[in-house]
């Protein structure tokens, strides 16, 4: 069928970019194999493709951050969530230890100060429970890049740290660093990414199970953010030459959504200056041209 052909194309047409860089501050991340590419599509029909290196399973990373926050906005409403953490992009790297100086809350949930914050508000089973929904299926922890990443989350600690010392967490730091480890360390492969923006892109309604997953406003909120704060500190690189909602994460993950079409995922390991997948960016560049995705394009 052309569609998975053209897939095929679009990674081979990327398949030489050899910049960036495996991250290395987890130590399991560094013993990936760099050379892994994959891409896959889903629409709200249900209609899936997978090209590449579509069966590795890798940890989710920071890819889990949207659905988290997703979680929390169901569970506490706008508002609630709100008074925790903002929703301003920051233009800073996505581990730094900063917060909004006027109300000291964490700028937005993509960062990992937001996202450690977001995490505080759910609890263990609700992760479990809420990513399958989103996935379609139970994931696992990788049980090595989590221990691999706890025991170097000196800086994650330190934000902890801070979130509680302005009483923006309540729970134990470590506790919740642990936490949001785990929820980091959940094991995906490009498909199972797919569906799951698929979700966010379909208002919130799975396109394989025909779950309601999340509300219309939530799926609507977290597509938001995901376009203001998504790419970090390339966010608007990003969204001025791919034009959708994204985001990215550390192990070379990189997702799509684009509202009312689908969700695309990307696996490329070597990542760039901002923490983003140096292909993944280019594969997206490339789909966004050829498929006319960018939602500032006037039809
Ligand atoms: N678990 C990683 C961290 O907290 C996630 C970061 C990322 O994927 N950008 O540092």
């Amino acid at each position: 069928s052309p569609l998975p052909d053209y897939m095929t194309e679009v990674l081979e047409a990327c398949s030489d970019e050899d910049d960036g860089e495996l991250a290395a501050y987890i130590p399991e991340l560094a013993e990936a194999d760099p050379s892994r590419l994959a891409l896959a599509l889903a629409t709200p029909d249900g209609t899936r493709y997978a090209v590449g290196d579509a069966d590795v399973r890798f940890t989710i990373q920071s890819i889990s951050k949207p659905f988290a926050y997703a979680l929390a906005l169901v569970d506490h409403g706008l508002d609630a969530v709100l008074e925790h953490v903002g929703v301003e992009p920051s233009g800073e790297a996505f581990n730094e230890i900063s917060l909004d100086p006027s109300t000291n809350r964490p700028l937005n949930p993509m960062i990992n100060a937001g996202a450690i914050t977001v995490h505080s508000l759910l609890d263990a089973d609700r992760v479990a429970a809420g990513f399958a929904a989103f996935a379609g299926r139970d994931l696992e922890v990788d049980e090595q890049v989590y221990a691999s990443e706890l025991a170097t989350a000196d800086r994650n600690h330190a934000i902890a740290y801070m979130l509680r010392n302005h009483g923006i967490i309540d729970a134990d730091p470590h506790a919740v660093v642990d936490g949001y480890t785990r929820q980091c360390s959940l094991l995906v492969d490009v498909g199972d990414l797919a569906v799951m923006a698929a979700t966010l892109a379909n208002a919130g309604t799975h396109p394989v199970t025909g779950e309601q997953v999340v509300p219309r406003w939530v799926a609507r909120q977290t597509l938001a953010v995901m376009t203001t704060c998504g790419m970090y500190d390339a966010a608007g690189d990003w969204f001025t030459t791919v034009g959708i909602p994204a985001k990215s994460g550390v192990s070379g993950g990189l997702i799509g959504a684009l509202p009312g079409k689908g969700g695309f995922a990307a696996l490329s390991p070597r990542l760039d200056r901002h923490g983003n997948s140096t292909r993944g960016v280019r594969i997206f560049e490339r789909l966004s041209g050829d498929m006319g995705m960018h939602l500032m394009e006037v039809p």
